[in-house]
């Protein structure tokens, strides 16, 4: 195994490599498709996979130091983030080798995207309340359903979905984790158009669409545990600087020196507390074990922090901001602020969760815990 400095010699060498391969291309999927492609080629793709499924099974600060080195260099992975965070680890952990072997590589060269399909009309916060079902027919899975919320559907080529194979049981133990092909006549996905403007999530329909029944992650009935598995990748990766970006601090500071404020000392409070929020984020970063939701509530809190710092910078002129292109106009920062608090799991479901499961404070109450699926009270 290379030492700590020979590794990030390597790594270096390959980020040296990217702003020739990426020349003249802009769109932001394309880029990181390509970034993707040549990371795995060069053998960084994978780094704590195991070797047998193209991996380099590295420890965890070697990780941490691709992630220190490749900050700021390379191209966000945009679309694919949701299967490299979130999915592939998932199959990487829990799936059979057969699913292994078929998605791990596509997905983590970036030749495969994935969406998530947990969130349903009727199920938000309380997951397992989700109502999509998934019917045995031969050696096929039958769905029917909807999820809503589904970020990148429209790209996805693969989701990885939670539905219900059992209604007889207590609604956390009849669900199941699967792997859907988008691209099939009964999935059809229609955009939402979000306040920014932009259509980044989606409805997903599903219609007697069909699934090997081999593509079950983990075991059939198990999908509760593997979608809490799932989640938590989700939310250190969230924590970690994944997904959306607040506003910087320097965009801000640019923007009070614009407004000759910078040297208001209640601004220079303001700018100084999102500095020290940033800071606090990258060292929790740093540290093993600690709880993914700690991470993405201070994630979150820096966003909302950030934006309502622009909010009063810009105060009244704020109103007559146009809406921006993705990522660059203030009005986009501010008006993609709420959403560090929802995707992922509301802040209130994060402080529930560690409540209960860190702190060990008594569960919530609940009336529909323990009785047949079948049998809770739906709207
Ligand atoms: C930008 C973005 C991207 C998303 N991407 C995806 C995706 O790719 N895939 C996917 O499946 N979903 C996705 N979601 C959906 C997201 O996971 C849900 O919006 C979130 O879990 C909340 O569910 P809900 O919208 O149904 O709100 P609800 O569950 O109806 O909650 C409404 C309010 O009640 C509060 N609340 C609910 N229950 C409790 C409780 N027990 N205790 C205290 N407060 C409670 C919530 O905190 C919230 O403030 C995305 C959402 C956003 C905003």
């Amino acid at each position: 195994m290379s030492t700590e400095a020979e590794f990030r010699h390597e790594v270096r060498q390959f980020l040296e490599s990217l702003p020739a391969l990426l020349a003249g291309t802009d769109d932001p999927l394309k880029r990181a498709r390509l970034y993707l492609g040549a990371r795995f080629d060069a053998g960084l793709g994978a780094l704590d996979y195991p070797t047998e499924h193209g991996g380099r099974d590295l420890p965890r600060d070697l990780v941490m130091a691709y992630r220190q080195e490749s900050s700021g260099r390379a191209p966000a992975e945009a679309g694919f983030g949701i299967g490299i965070s979130m999915c592939l680890p998932t199959i990487r952990d829990h799936g059979s080798n057969e699913l292994k072997e078929r998605f791990l590589r596509p997905g983590l060269r970036g030749d495969e995207i994935w969406c998530q399909l947990y969130s349903e009309p009727g199920a938000g916060s309380d997951l397992a309340g989700l109502a999509t079902r998934a019917a045995r027919d031969g050696d096929e899975w039958i769905i029917n359903g909807q999820k809503v919320w589904t970020s990148g559907a429209a790209e996805a080529d693969m989701g990885i979905l939670l539905a219900r194979t059992d209604s007889s049981v207590p609604k956390h133990r009849g669900i199941s984790m699967l792997v859907l092909p988008m691209d099939q006549p009964g999935v059809e996905v229609r955009p939402l158009r979000q306040m920014t403007g932009v259509s980044h999530f989606n409805e997903v329909f599903i219609e007697d669409a069909r699934i090997p029944t081999s593509w079950v992650v983990g075991t059939e009935g198990d999908g509760w545990r593997l979608a809490v598995t799932l989640l938590a990748y989700e939310r250190s990766s969230l924590g970690a600087g994944g997904g959306r970006q607040p506003i910087s601090t320097g965009r801000l500071i640019d923007l009070a020196r614009e407004r000759s404020v910078n040297m208001d000392p209640v601004v220079r409070q303001d700018l100084a507390r999102l500095h020290s929020q940033a800071l606090i984020v990258g060292w929790l970063n740093q540290r093993s074990g600690i709880h993914p939701s700690v991470t993405k509530l201070w994630r979150s809190r820096q966003g909302r922090l950030a934006s309502s710092i622009a909010c009063r910078l810009a105060f009244p002129g704020g109103a007559a901001w146009d809406e921006g292109a993705e990522g660059e106009g203030w009005a986009y920062g501010v008006l993609d602020s709420p959403a560090h608090s929802l995707g992922g799991g509301t802040d209130e479901i994060q402080r529930n969760t560690l409540g209960e499961r860190v702190l060990g404070l008594p569960r919530e109450p609940a009336v529909d815990r323990d009785i047949p699926f079948s049998e809770v009270r739906r709207n």
